[in-house]
């Protein structure tokens, strides 16, 4: 299970500073009285950003593992969260996705960048549509990265998201929430056919 971990460094930062050696979850976050061998159980690595990696606990009875995701870092997708936000807003400030991949530098290819564009358009406008629907200050924003900027007033959105969702974390898809990710609705078919087998499967707990 994904908790936050509150901080404002940037993914730089986290590094640099090797922050998750200061992430701190003093009691399981099932059994708050404890007894229950709750532990730290060290940490494991992302491959993105280079070099971070995430406290972990344990709690035995639970049979549960807790990762500190700290606000920069995407969930259950690599990278940063601002890394995520720069390529949308590329993206929706372009003619055309494919126009919008010339001026980004990810090196997998055409059809490797607008599937990793497509598959976070999809998350992000997943995520902003439902918070329209959940937060009435919300209401009145389109789901895109430029509405929900003039709503917040913040320079980045996707971090500020993470930082203020609070109970809707856990029904947010990733990369800004720890809840499932969406299904496309049936019959509507994925911009292209492909294998979505790169990113870890979801597992809970
Ligand atoms: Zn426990």
């Amino acid at each position: 299970m994904q908790i936050r971990f509150a901080t404002d460094l940037s993914a730089d930062q986290y590094v640099r500073r090797r922050a998750w050696e200061e992430a701190r979850l003093d009691n399981c976050p099932l059994h708050g009285k404890g007894g229950c061998g709750f532990a730290s159980h060290g940490t494991y690595t992302r491959q993105t950003p280079k070099g971070a990696k995430i406290a972990r606990w344990y709690c035995p009875d639970g049979h549960s593992t807790f990762s500190l995701l700290p606000d920069c870092l995407s969930s259950r997708l690599p990278g940063s969260l601002i890394e995520v936000e720069t390529v949308i807003n590329e993206v929706e400030n372009a003619p055309s996705q494919e126009a919008a991949v010339y001026g980004l530098r990810i090196d997998v290819g055409l059809t490797g960048v607008l599937r990793w564009i497509r598959r976070r358009l999809f998350l992000i406008h997943t995520t902003l549509r439902l918070l329209t629907k959940l937060v009435p200050a919300f209401h009145d924003c389109q789901s895109s990265i430029s509405s929900f900027k003039a709503a917040l007033g913040v320079e980045y959105v996707l971090p500020a998201l993470r930082m203020s969702a609070g109970a809707y974390l856990y029904v947010l898809p990733p990369p800004i929430g720890f809840g499932p990710r969406p299904q496309r609705k049936k019959g509507k078919k994925p911009p292209f056919q492909h294998k979505t087998g790169t990113d870890p499967p979801l597992k809970r707990g």
